[in-house]
């Protein structure tokens, strides 16, 4: 049994003594890796673990090729949660006290703190680094800071007023998601579940019933030249509500919904959705007038309560109708109903006239309550937007496309008065982590980025097809992101954090004082070590840092900082930025990960925008989602204690590729547990020895391990670490298990030496996965040095010797093939007889190989071609082989292919003769192998004949 913690413990501990992962500039390369920082408010669990540890993965691996790999770490303090946790803890609230209590197992006297914010986040910083720690992250730990840290604030305002002075923070009023409990802006880490919330803007369009107006929010008001009728649900009582200057009915979800958008709301009466059945109300910009119909798919919490039915382009309203007309029993006072009709105003190429009765059909619905209405809806919707043109009947918008139609047709009913504008949430509820249900609020003068600034967006666009994005899938989401993203509130009235610098009554919010902090890595360590204090920095000295701008001179003197020093700062901005690779979980894709490309564009000049961006999915447990309710959320340094960080790491990794969900599951910590102890266990059996003759089989295992090696970097390169920890821990198994046999079959003892070779490069590849067990392996292999420090090895293309690997796999499917032939017969050998191909075989079967590989298989072709030569004229007697021989090579991966056209000739008699002693030391009989053109061979079953090239025949008797 291997006891992980102190094996870990030791070689931390070690790690820290010679100061590993601190890195400064030098003369090599830079590679600088950073991670989205934690925010502190509760322990990491196993799901955290897995960005983190792709970070620190990726950070060991450029640290092994050579690169001065800079990844630090922060702690992110900023915005309201933290507030809010400690107004529970004042107010006594026993659910979150026993989650401290019982799942996070803080002690009591820490929990009595507790009522003070700083001291949670104070907490579980030292909570979360502590794991880090343990976790064997390669982080230089003389970087660190917080976001409260008096110097960051100064960054921070140093950001803000960079941002104001380029029009990029902007005061305005524009809708957010907003807590009413709070009376706060809302985004993602302020929510339940962190959703980010986000909303949708409809139209309102107005139409008048006698002195009131039934609004309708709808996302196609082109289609208004399209509307038959109007339908309210019957069942819903309504409020009769004035707003502003106008008397609206509307579902009382929507009066809420209101009372956020700066209008004057008054509720002044109610209505029954049945109380306005069969009334008519008056079409905008048409002047006609429309009856109010009765339909149960309407439901309160949309829009406005009430719907606009487009009978000929909307399924909903096309199947209403249809249900209204089959059921005119229930509604006799409306024998308007049979005379409505669809009024078509979009032709596209899909559909026929009236595209909603074709969808209708396609989907076989027959009931405005079918589910697969939402579906059909989508659908046509998307065909139409962008297929569709405007008919004739839509006055001067006619043949524009529904693209350019829906903003001329909106902005031209606004204009008249007879339209307005409605936000909602999308995917309600959306909860503040205050419990309250979140809204959506036009706010007032309150400070924005301005991320609808359309050159700004295009700058993002051309700089994100320059960025490598991994996985490469994910690059459309940024795309989209940036598309839709549009000022956004980015102060607060509450929260920790950095003041606005020219309004103090705002603090800037969490997602906007964490999008250039990279760049903040290199100040902090000059105020860690105390080189620098809060009273050095001014604007000026971050200009002169990040932007070489401004008279050193100056500054030094200004603010009393020695010249020298600010002049190595600089320096090492210079050396360390840009970032080359930012990790995070995809989460982060709609806010964070696009705002940090958006900040870094807009502040910093062209050569230090980021270069790269590596997304990964989230962790399952036992295959279900992690939550609170479940019960099955880990803390990290629980599961740390129990499995160790290696067997962690590697579990996390080993289940899936980036942007999969990884599964954390019992069976595959015991399997990765015992990989590890046997390998721990065989890297003591071997010691480096000298020089010696090399065998066939030595020769195959250093080419195996230099394949092995080249695929593995390439996967590493890609960040497909799932695939190189498989090459890597599971592909050199059953390579080990062959050269084992055939070394002991040949009663060899002078091979450790080859296999301390390759353990040794097998133990520097798996260094960057699981560090510590690494170490442990590399010094129980008699090495002094650090595996943590040694090169990633170098595939050596000279090393490959293709011949070494097709003699060895002639060997070993000839062995499986004489085991399979005594399984199926049942005979007790006596002697085992080998045949192999006669020379004209092997002639045709290179030439075979050599079209099968550009694809000509056509048979009839091969054969005409084989015996119009003389080498291989002999083809004649054996027609047949032609056949047998491409369905050989077309079994056969286009590498292997490969291999067997580098490898040329091999002498199939000489290889197989190396059969003898492992047939000797299996069944104990001895082998003979002839050539199949031997006349003296022994062959009394005439077996030789059908001897193929790699398919010798075989005789046992
Ligand atoms: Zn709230």
């Amino acid at each position: 049994m291997v006891d992980w913690t102190s094996l870990e413990e030791k070689w931390r501990q070690r790690w820290h003594e010679e100061k590993q992962f601190e890195s400064d500039p030098d003369s090599k390369k830079k590679f600088f890796v950073t991670v989205a920082y934690p925010y502190p408010n509760s322990p990491q669990h196993i799901g955290h673990g897995r960005t983190y540890t792709l970070a620190d993965v990726h950070a060991r691996f450029m640290r092994m090729m050579g690169y001065n790999v800079l990844f630090p770490m922060g702690f992110h303090y900023t915005g309201t949660p933290i507030l809010g946790m400690a107004r529970r803890i004042q107010e006594n609230d026993k659910e979150l006290i026993e989650t401290f209590r019982t799942l996070y197992k803080v002690p009591e006297e820490k929990i009595r703190e507790f009522s003070e914010p700083v001291k949670i986040a104070d907490y579980f910083h030292q909570e979360i680094k502590t794991g880090m720690i343990e976790m064997g992250y390669s982080i230089d730990w003389r970087r660190e800071f917080t976001t409260i840290d008096p110097v960051y604030n100064k960054f921070i305002e140093w950001q803000f007023r960079k941002l104001k002075e380029k029009n990029l923070v902007i005061q305005g009023t524009h809708p957010v998601g907003w807590c009413p409990k709070d009376q706060n802006p809302v985004s993602q880490h302020d929510t339940q579940g962190d959703v980010e919330p986000s909303f949708t803007e409809y139209t309102i369009i107005k139409f008048r019933y006698d002195s009131y107006i039934l609004p309708i929010a709808t996302l196609r008001p082109e289609t208004i030249f399209g509307v038959t009728n109007l339908w309210i649900n019957p069942n819903v009582t309504y409020d009769i509500v004035r707003v502003d200057n106008e008397t609206w009915i509307v579902s009382s979800e929507c009066t809420t919904k209101l009372e956020f958008l700066n209008k004057k709301i008054s509720r002044v009466g109610k209505i029954t959705g049945n109380d306005l059945i069969g009334e008519k109300a008056k079409v905008p910009e048409r002047n006609d007038e429309i009856f109010v119909l009765p339909a149960t798919f309407v439901k309160s919490e949309n829009g406005t309560g009430i719907v606009m039915s487009v009978p000929a382009h909307a399924p909903f309203d096309y199947q209403a109708l249809q249900d209204l007309k089959n059921n005119t029993k229930k509604y006799p006072n409306l024998p308007v109903i049979t005379n409505i009709s669809p009024i078509s105003i979009i032709e596209t190429e899909t559909y026929s006239e009236i595209p909603a009765q074709d969808v209708i059909k396609n989907f076989q619905i027959d009931d405005q309550n079918n589910p697969k209405l939402e579906e059909a809806t989508k659908e046509l919707y998307a065909k139409e937007f962008y297929g569709g043109k405007l008919k004739q009947n839509t006055g001067k918008f006619a043949n524009k496309t529904v693209s350019v139609a829906k903003e001329e047709v909106k902005s031209w009913i606004l204009a008249s008065g007879n339209a307005d504008i409605l936000y909602e949430l999308n995917d309600p509820p959306v909860k503040c982590r205050c419990g309250a249900e979140c809204v959506v609020k036009l706010l007032d003068n309150q400070w924005f980025l301005n991320y609808s600034d359309r050159e700004w967006k295009e700058k993002v666009h051309s700089w994100l097809k320059e960025m490598k994005i991994i996985p490469e899938e994910i690059r459309n989401e940024f795309n989209n992101v940036v598309d839709w993203l549009r000022e956004r509130a980015c102060a607060r009235q509450h929260g920790l954090g950095t003041k606005l610098p020219w309004d103090k009554n705002w603090i800037v919010e969490s997602l906007s004082d964490s999008v250039i902090y990279m760049a903040y890595y290199i100040i902090s360590k000059y105020v860690n070590n105390k080189e620098i204090t809060v009273d050095n920095i001014s604007d000026s000295f971050f200009d002169y840092i990040f932007m070489e701008v401004g008279d050193s001179k100056k500054i030094s003197s200004d603010y009393k900082i020695k010249p020298e020093i600010l002049e190595k700062i600089k320096n090492e901005f210079q050396y360390f930025y840009p970032v080359n690779a930012r990790h995070s979980g995809r989460d982060l894709v709609p806010n964070h990960l696009t705002f940090f490309i958006f900040n870094h564009l807009a502040i910093f000049p062209r050569k230090y925008w980021p270069e790269e961006i590596v997304v990964n999915g989230s962790v399952m447990m036992e295959g279900k989602k992690m939550s609170k309710s479940m019960g099955n959320i880990i803390p990290l340094r629980d599961a740390i204690k129990t499995h160790g960080a290696d067997t962690i790491r590697l579990t996390i990794l080993i289940s899936a590729e980036l942007l999969q969900d990884a599964d954390f599951n019992q069976e595959a910590v015991r399997g990765i547990k015992n990989k590890l102890e046997s390998m721990l266990d065989d890297c003591t059996k071997y010691k480096p020895s000298g020089n010696i003759h090399l065998q066939q089989e030595d020769r195959w295992l250093q080419s195996r391990l230099h394949q092995i090696i080249a695929k593995t970097t390439s996967s590493m390169q890609k960040m497909r670490l799932r695939e190189a920890l498989h090459y890597v821990l599971y592909d050199f198994e059953s390579d080990l298990q062959w050269y084992l046999k055939r070394v002991e079959a040949k009663k060899r003892r002078d091979f450790a030496g080859i296999l301390h070779e390759i353990f040794s490069t097998r133990v520097i590849m798996l260094s960057p996965f699981a560090p510590y067990v690494s170490e442990e392996m590399w010094s129980r292999l008699r090495n002094s040095s650090l595996a943590s420090q040694s090169s990633w090895p170098n595939p050596i293309e000279d090393k490959i010797d293709f011949k070494s690997i097709q003699s060895e796999n002639l060997l070993k499917l000839t062995l499986d093939d004489i085991k399979n032939i005594i399984r199926v017969t049942k005979i007790i050998p006596k002697r085992i007889t080998i045949y192999t191909a006669a020379s004209w075989k092997i002639k045709a079967y290179e030439r075979i190989l050599s079209k099968v590989i550009v694809g000509q298989i056509n048979i009839g072709m091969l054969i005409k071609s084989l015996i119009s030569d003389k080498d291989t004229e002999e083809i004649k007697k054996d027609p047949d082989f032609v056949k047998k021989t491409v369905n050989d090579i077309l079994s056969e991966s286009q590498e292997e292919r490969e291999s067997k056209i580098k490898a040329e000739f091999i002498n199939e008699q000489e290889i197989l003769s190396e059969l003898d002693s492992l047939v000797q030391s299996e069944f104990g009989v001895p082998l003979q192998v002839f050539v199949e053109s031997d006349h003296k061979r022994y062959d009394p079953k005439n077996k030789a004949k059908t001897a193929r090239p790699y398919k010798p025949a075989i005789f046992i008797e």
